[in-house]
């Protein structure tokens, strides 16, 4: 009911990994019940959103930018708005299983938001169901 995988990532953006997460699904081996989607890290976050046109996610960390102003912030590793965009985002989604696949709408996926890289992401992929 537990798989693990890692991501590299190239520098701050977002990664679509739905096709990872329906291969963990694949091994995990369940039809129906619930998938829980966990990224164990400070400075990079999981969210579900528009998978088919890449200038969402341009939109949606130049969004973030703007939410998050330098405040001369105090945390000595220098990486305070990844930090700040990483809580905003959240380290984890839920999905529904059916029929031994992740409910997503069409134009759904799974995206791992990297707000500090390049760094090696461990994503977790927990499942409960039958
Ligand atoms: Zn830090």
């Amino acid at each position: 009911m537990v798989q693990e995988f890692e991501v590299c990532t190239c520098e701050e953006g977002m990664v679509n990994i739905s096709e990872k997460i329906a291969d963990a699904l694949k091994k995990i081996g369940i039809r129906e019940g619930i998938c829980l989607i966990f990224v164990p890290h400070t400075t990079a976050g999981i969210t579900i959103n528009e998978a088919t046109d890449c200038d969402v996610s341009k939109d949606i960390l130049a969004g973030l930018d703007a939410l998050t102003p330098h405040l001369g912030y105090k945390h000595a590793e220098g990486n305070s708005l990844a930090h700040i965009k990483a809580s905003l985002i959240g380290s984890s989604v839920t999905i529904p299983v059916t029929d031994g696949k992740l409910y997503l709408g069409p134009w759904q996926g799974v995206f791992l938001c990297e707000f500090d890289g390049p760094r090696v992401r461990k994503i977790r992929v927990n499942c409960v169901g039958a």
